[in-house]
């Protein structure tokens, strides 16, 4: 079995947020369970000059895009028994970022989805399945259809497209998608690819790719309803047979307190009680905030958007910083209101708030390391792996119930003893605020409990071996 993994970002080359994790990390998992797996992405500017330092030139061809003829260089590099193919194109990749404008992405990613099937010719691989993630790789199925429909080292490739998040669809103007992708107007129809007078790269990808899959099977359901639709929920409906979610898992390599060397002390399910408080001091230093191990910290690594819940966090942040034992670290970038607002906070409640507004992954580590909870309120969350990291680290998340943090966080039930976190069902902040309130409480006045739940969460198995399976599984009844 041969797979194709196609990705606009894949740790540790490039990463934005979950899905250059998965990238990272699921085609290993394939690998490792005797997979033949392959990826391929763009070479942006922004990879780290150690890895383009490892990239082997193969070939170069020539794409049509419009009226133009674009280079296409490919470039190898093998590493973790992957092979990892870089698209190379000064033109669309050589600035130094790796999400744009719309405008500016839609001719980008329609040329690398082009690149893709070119390319396959000159690498001489010919997968059984071309798996494909968001919509930046969107086109890869329809252009499958309809540029090699005739060709039989193609026409026999199956594909699977992966939702990470349906908010992001890809949506420009048809005439000017059907010009960079060389499509007959024929695709352009409601039932094709047209999407409101516009046309959606994600669209295209629901309608001819042969399976769906997203990242949790709560958000499977989520995205059929007009709520979590993202107005795609009808065609989701009617692929509902070829649609399911599978949860995502994390790198046990990278995210490991045993191991990890970006954390101030390493630890295990036995010491963690006294070391994850060395964390807690030392990250307080670094932080400014006031030095105490017995303060309860709130952390979120997050992006700053209200997909993540940040209104909720906006609107009683006020109410939770009343408690002097509560200390809270974010650690994120996005919207500038959210941003502004964190940072007023940190003024307003210096030693005792700390708003880190940039990407920073050793943070991050020390920050799961350090944490007592973290927080997850989000409005919609297709899996989140903020949740996986934490209880990995011991630290507890406090998740609202929906997506992926509904199916992976159990809350604890102090009846029984069981669970592994905190959740709260509304969109709600003031429901959120008494969960935070709830597990404070039991942090202060039942250690022992609270102990226990941080054994549960790290004994949880959030690897990637049985999701890793189950996409195996999924390969084999599509090839
Ligand atoms: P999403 O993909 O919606 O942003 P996920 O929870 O699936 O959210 O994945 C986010 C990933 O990005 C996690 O690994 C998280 O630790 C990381 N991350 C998010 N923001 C930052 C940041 N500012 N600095 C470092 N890592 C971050």
């Amino acid at each position: 079995m041969n797979v194709l993994f196609v990705t606009s970002e894949c740790a540790p080359f490039v990463k934005t947020g979950g899905l250059g994790d998965v990238a990272g990390s699921l085609p290993q998992e394939l690998v490792a369970q005797g997979v033949e797996t392959r990826v391929i992405l763009p070479k942006y500017a922004v990879i780290p000059q150690q890895y383009k330092d490892q990239m082997q030139y193969i070939d170069h061809i020539y794409i049509k895009m419009g009226w133009r003829s674009q280079y296409c260089g490919v470039f190898e590099l093998k590493m973790n028994n992957v092979t990892y193919y870089f698209v190379d194109n000064e033109f669309y990749f050589g600035a130094n970022y790796v999400y744009g404008d719309i405008a500016t992405d839609i001719e980008r990613f329609a040329f690398f989805d082009k690149a893709v099937l070119a390319l396959l010719q000159v690498v001489d691989f010919w997968p059984d399945i071309i798996h494909a993630n968001d919509w930046q790789s969107g086109m890869v199925s329809v252009l499958l259809r309809a540029h090699y429909a005739y060709d039989g080292r193609y026409n026999r490739i199956k594909t699977l497209f992966t939702i990470h998040n349906l908010k992001f669809q890809g949506i420009y103007d048809k005439a000017v998608i059907a010009d960079v992708c060389e499509l007959e107007k024929s695709y352009f129809t409601p039932d094709k690819l047209e999407f409101y007078k516009d046309a959606s790269f994600m669209k295209g990808a629901l309608t001819y790719s042969d399976y769906i899959t997203t990242v949790s099977p709560t958000y499977a359901e989520e995205i059929k309803t007009e709520f979590y639709g993202e107005k795609l929920d009808g065609l989701l409906r009617a692929r509902a047979g070829s649609l399911k979610g599978i949860v995502n898992g994390i790198d046990y390599n990278t995210y490991n307190p045993r191991t990890d060397e970006m954390i101030y002390e390493t630890y295990n399910s036995r010491d963690f009680i006294s070391k994850k408080k060395l964390n807690k001091t030392a990250l307080q230093r670094e932080l400014g905030l006031v030095e105490d191990d017995e303060k309860f910290i709130i952390s979120m690594i997050v992006r700053l958007t209200s997909q993540k819940g940040m209104d909720l966090v906006n609107c009683v942040l006020e109410d939770i910083c009343f408690d002097q034992n509560i200390q809270i670290v974010v650690l994120g970038t996005g919207e500038k209101k959210y941003e502004d607002s964190l940072r007023y906070f940190d003024w307003k409640y210096h030693g005792r708030v700390s708003a880190q507004i940039r990407f920073d992954n050793t943070l991050a580590h020390k920050l799961y390391a350090a944490s007592d909870v973290t927080l997850m309120p989000s409005l919609f969350e297709p899996c989140g792996l903020n949740q996986l990291i934490a209880m990995r680290y011991g630290t507890l998340p406090i998740v609202r119930e929906t997506g992926g943090l509904k199916d992976t966080v159990e809350p604890y039930n102090e009846f029984e003893s069981t669970g592994t976190g905190f959740s709260f069902k509304n969109y709600n902040a003031h429901e959120m605020l008494g969960v935070i309130r709830y597990a404070h409480d039991i942090y202060y006045n039942r250690r022992k409990d609270w102990n226990g739940i941080c054994r549960r969460a790290m004994a949880k198995d959030y690897s990637w071996q049985q999701s890793a399976r189950e996409y195996i599984e999924l390969y084999q009844s599509l090839a």
